[in-house]
């Protein structure tokens, strides 16, 4: 196969809608080397985003980032338009201006009938259809969606969108360029969210969810999110920080396109603090309040206990293996009992298990186990740097089982906190619906699976891709985990995807088609 080039070097590059976005896409396209067009239909607009491109690249010279120079040559190569016709010589055009069908349409129309014959023209939408901006276009084969994200020079990665008419050369020409321009581009067909947007709602989804139900207070689930499950913020500490009204829009836009999968069902709560105008930090109120004065809730974490002096450890623990060093590490003897079956820790009376998506509860009325005692453990990203642990315990066990086992996770250098013994947890519940929906997204041909991991781990700072991370901890146990989740809420929302479903079948891994290890 020919390598695909991106635009020549040098030639010039249009931004229609000269705001946010649009200012952002110019100073990368200028900065890459090429002379930047840019057209606004506001009185003022070209002229504010000109005077904002320089005090932010004067700001970057302040902090040493490029020299005084290099930000004259920079903004000297973007020249503002008062026409859209003076765009003409480009061989790029992007749109960036409102998240509007009808006035993108409208603009691209005009675009359409200006551009040079061989240019590619994009859209910069966040979430509106590819395929449906380009209907009624002249040429939507040139036409491709160049997703850039918030603030478009610092944020590397570029989902670049396929719409239904789009030739697939210039999708591989627009990502091409991004990459000439330092970006990364991932590949994905025009769908609801795209990769982030889409794969990204259980994220918030199941924390919603569990926060309503009880399971935990906010601080809590985001300190088990963060401290567990390896995330740089938790969910309710990020919704208020993205704003509960943009993440509500985001929600119920991906809900209504998807006609309605219940996987990506918006929560009552994000529209009710909404309708009280509690939008997160830039309101000083959402699921925190914020302020000098502002209290600062702490998670709820069970006081110290003694750890246990020695563990019995039985069956194969998979994803929990990494416990067995650190417990003896801390001085905890261990003594691994051979044979098989599904993995479980025995001390003090206790029976310490891995959630595979089933409550303790469950566990307990099993007869097989022979003990009421039992207490699960929610996913942890990485056993080297894990901080804080989430608990439940079975309303059958009898009072101080759950303190025993935070004994055990305190001695490793952990905080404990006692969640209510919910369908998996917090991290596994969510790393489960994140695998679900990604595992879709790869499996009805939307994008890769390593696309899918690339966007999610650039695009929103997860520790690890949704798909490596399944493979991880083994595609077999995350489908058993959306299974117990189906069972146990009895909602389509946690069905198996068929892609991840015939992989956990056949011992393949989500990202190659390899074995699991
Ligand atoms: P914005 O409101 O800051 O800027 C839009 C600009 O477009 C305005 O200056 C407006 O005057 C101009 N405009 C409107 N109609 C026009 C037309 N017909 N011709 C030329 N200019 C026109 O919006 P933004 O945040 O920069 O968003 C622009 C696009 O980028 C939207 O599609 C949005 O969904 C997408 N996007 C936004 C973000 C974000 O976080 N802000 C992130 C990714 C993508």
């Amino acid at each position: 196969m020919t390598m695909v080039r991106g635009i020549a070097a040098g030639s010039p590059v249009a931004v229609v809608g000269a705001g946010t976005m649009g200012t952002g896409i110019a100073q990368i396209a200028a900065t890459a080397g090429h002379p930047v067009f840019l057209f606004d239909t506001a009185d003022g607009a070209v002229d504010r985003a000109l005077s904002d491109l320089r005090s932010r690249l004067d700001r970057s010279v302040a902090k040493g980032q490029r020299t005084a120079a290099e930000a004259d040559r920079i903004v000297d190569r973007v020249v503002g338009c008062g026409w859209l016709a003076e765009c003409a010589p480009a061989g790029m055009i992007v749109e960036a201006v409102f998240e509007d069908l009808e006035t993108k349409r409208l603009a691209l129309a005009e675009i359409e009938n200006l551009a040079a014959a061989e240019a590619i023209i994009a859209t910069n939408t966040s979430s509106l259809s590819v395929t449906g901006i380009a209907a009624g276009m002249q040429r939507p084969e040139r036409f491709v969606g160049m997703h850039f994200f918030n603030p478009a020079p610092v944020m590397p990665l570029v989902e670049i969108i396929s719409g239904a008419a789009t030739d697939p050369e210039m999708a591989r020409r627009a990502a091409a360029t991004v990459a000439d321009w330092g970006k990364v581009p991932v590949h994905c067909a025009s769908t609801p969210g795209f990769i982030v947007n889409r794969v990204a709602r259980p994220f918030y989804g199941e924390a919603l969810r569990l926060a309503a139900d009880g399971v935990g207070d906010h601080a809590t689930i985001d300190a088990v999110m963060t401290g567990s499950g390896g995330f740089a913020m938790g969910p309710f500490a990020l919704m208020d920080l993205v704003g509960i009204d943009v993440n509500l829009a985001v929600s119920k836009s991906v809900f209504e396109q998807s006609f309605h999968d219940a996987r990506f069902a918006p929560h009552v709560t994000q529209q009710s603090l909404v309708d009280a105008g509690h939008l997160g930090r830039k309101s000083g109120r959402g699921f925190y309040a914020y302020g000098p004065d502002a209290p600062h809730p702490a998670p709820l974490t069970l006081d110290k206990m003694p750890p246990p002096e020695n563990v019995e450890a039985h069956g194969d623990l998979g994803w929990a293996s990494g416990l067995v060093p650190r417990m003896l590490d801390a001085g905890i003897e261990v003594d691994v009992v051979p044979g098989g079956g599904p993995g479980h820790l025995i001390f003090a009376g206790i029976h310490l298990m891995p959630t595979d998506g089933r409550t303790a509860t469950e566990l307990a009325s099993r007869q097989t186990l022979g003990t009421n005692e039992v207490v699960v453990f929610d996913l942890v990203h990485d056993w080297e740097s894990v901080t804080h642990i989430g608990l439940a315990v079975a309303d059958q066990a009898a009072a101080g089982a759950i303190e025993r086992a935070a004994g055990l996770f305190q001695a490793i250098g952990c905080h404990v906190s006692r969640l209510d013994d919910a369908h998996g947890l917090a991290v596994m519940r969510t790393v489960a619906q994140l695998a679900a929906v990604g595992a879709d997204t790869v499996g009805q041909g939307i994008a890769s699976p390593a696309d899918v991991d690339t966007a999610m781990k650039l695009g929103t700072n997860y520790p690890s891709g949704p798909l490596e991370w399944a493979d991880q901890i083994g595609v077999a146990r995350v489908a058993a985990v959306l299974s117990n989740l189906r069972a146990g809420f009895g909602e389509d929302r946690y069905r198996v995807p068929f892609y991840l479903g015939r992989r956990a079948a056949t011992g393949q891994t989500l990202r190659d088609g390899g074995k699991n290890d």
